[in-house]
């Protein structure tokens, strides 16, 4: 494969492009549980035409670009208000991964500045918070130290008062956290990390644009936002309940003097003066006008309506799934991200089934689970979803597994003690990833594809 020798025609390309999308996962009529945020075709009518007419901007110069300073600026303003405060700062990112990275490295930054002597900082979170935590601890030098949940899915907060040491720099706790979708115990985490006077960050990136809604619907939720004394940043994702483009998220902190361990400035380059808020150098101008485009075109009352409608799907899944003879959801999620087992079948034979009838269930570990995430585009599949899920459990207790299904590999690669065996085995898929003559990029592996990477 390499380059072509001559350019081919637009249409003839495009055509084949469309026709490559064939093989894609549906996500337009519902059939994934995770990794879209459809909220019909009007919003994509609005981010497509934002996202290109601002196509060729770029978010490092924001001296450049006055429109993406605007756009920037009011997106974050309109951010802290909804989690809480109106004094909060912050910046746009790629995505919950790197705003996660920079408020670990703002937390890390902010202690080394503040105690000198701190050669190894340690960061104190849940198990169930997401692995863009385990990323930047190891990206930043950070060690985690991991504390369990309760018998309730919420983190430990004995067990994180224990963990703290004098080398601890940040206590995280997520809302809602993405295997059970529960809040933790934010303002005792919280307390504990101002007691020491050190950073507490409250990863919202599934639940940021989700949550405050919910509250004005009257849900009753614990609170979890910077109103909780010792919040010191949040990561909400407006590419998933925002319901913005694929590629745009924000980290937001209580004040401006925090946030100013995040940036990275550099004075001594030929090239120019450099500083840059967050870890990408350029960023895409159309993520930044499509995420301020979506907030304003739905405005508070279209991001309640959808949350009616998400928490009005959920509670319709939730119950189905219950009223299913041997299968129950875990836990008691707060809000429309939840997960659900089986008592005496193999839940990965069960997902298998659902696979042979086009759905994509996304298989989670420790325990076995499938996990769903739900969004508007599921409201319309909520009783042929049911019915097929009814089938493929009564199948798999009367037929066994499917044949040629991944259950058995699942179950292995999820209670293998080697843990290393098993990321090696991510690590070769991911190898195979970018092969570009691959017959199944699926073949012999463990999870759904994540933009490249293994969920599993
Ligand atoms: C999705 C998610 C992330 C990571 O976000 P990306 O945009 O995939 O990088 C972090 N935390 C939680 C709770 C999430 O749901």
């Amino acid at each position: 494969m390499k380059l072509p020798t001559t350019g081919k025609p637009h249409e003839e390309l495009l055509a084949e492009m469309r026709a490559q999308q064939g093989d894609d996962a549906d996500w337009h009529s519902g059939k994934i549980w995770s990794l879209v945020y459809f909220a019909g075709d009007d919003v994509a009518e609005v981010l497509k035409e934002a996202y290109t007419t601002f196509l060729y901007t770029n978010g490092l110069s924001v001296a450049a670009f006055k429109s993406l300073r605007k756009f920037e600026s009011e997106v974050i303003a309109m951010t802290a208000e909804l989690l809480g405060s109106s004094e909060a700062v912050g910046n746009m990112t790629s995505g919950g991964t790197e705003s996660i990275l920079m408020a670990i490295k703002t937390a890390r930054d902010m202690a080394r500045d503040q105690r000198p002597g701190l050669t190894e900082p340690e960061m104190v979170l849940p198990v169930t918070a997401h692995p863009a935590f385990e990323k930047g601890a190891h990206y930043f030098g950070v060690k985690p130290v991991h504390i369990p949940v309760r018998d309730d899915f919420r983190a430990d907060v004995e067990a994180a008062k224990a963990a703290i040491t004098d080398n601890t720099v940040l206590i995280v706790g997520s809302a809602l956290c993405y295997p059970y979708g529960t809040i933790d115990p934010i303002p005792e985490l919280a307390a504990l990390a101002q007691e020491r006077g050190i950073g507490c960050h409250v990863d919202a990136c599934v639940g940021g644009f989700l949550l405050p809604f919910l509250a004005r619907l009257g849900y009753k939720l614990p609170p979890w936002d910077f109103s909780v004394p010792g919040v010191t940043s949040i990561s909400a994702d407006l590419h998933k309940y925002g319901y913005a483009a694929r590629g745009s998220s924000t980290v937001l902190y209580r004040s401006k003097e925090i946030r100013r361990y995040q940036f990275f400035t550099y004075a001594d380059w030929p090239g120019g003066l450099y500083g840059s808020p967050t870890m990408a150098g350029s960023r895409p101008g159309g993520a930044i006008a499509a995420a301020w485009a979506v907030l304003n075109y739905l405005g508070e009352d279209g991001y309640l309506r959808l949350a009616r409608t998400v928490m009005d799907t959920a509670r319709k899944l939730i119950d189905g799934i219950n009223a299913i003879d041997g299968l129950h959801v875990i836990g008691e999620p707060d809000a429309s991200i939840f997960s659900f087992t089986a008592d005496a079948v193999d839940i990965y034979a069960v997902a298998d089934a659902m696979d042979t009838r086009g759905w994509q269930l996304d298989r989670q570990q420790m325990p076995p689970k499938l996990h769903l995430v739900v969004t508007p585009a599921h409201e319309k599949i909520v009783g042929t979803f049911l019915a097929d899920l009814e089938w493929a459990t009564q199948s798999v207790a009367t037929d066994g597994p499917t044949p040629g299904g991944r259950a058995a590999m699942y179950g292995m690669l999820g209670s293998l003690p080697d843990r290393g065996a098993v990321e090696k085995v991510i690590m070769d898929f991911m190898d195979r990833a970018t092969e570009p003559k691959q017959e199944d990029p699926m073949a012999g592996l463990p999870g759904r594809t994540d933009g490249g990477s293994v969920k599993s």
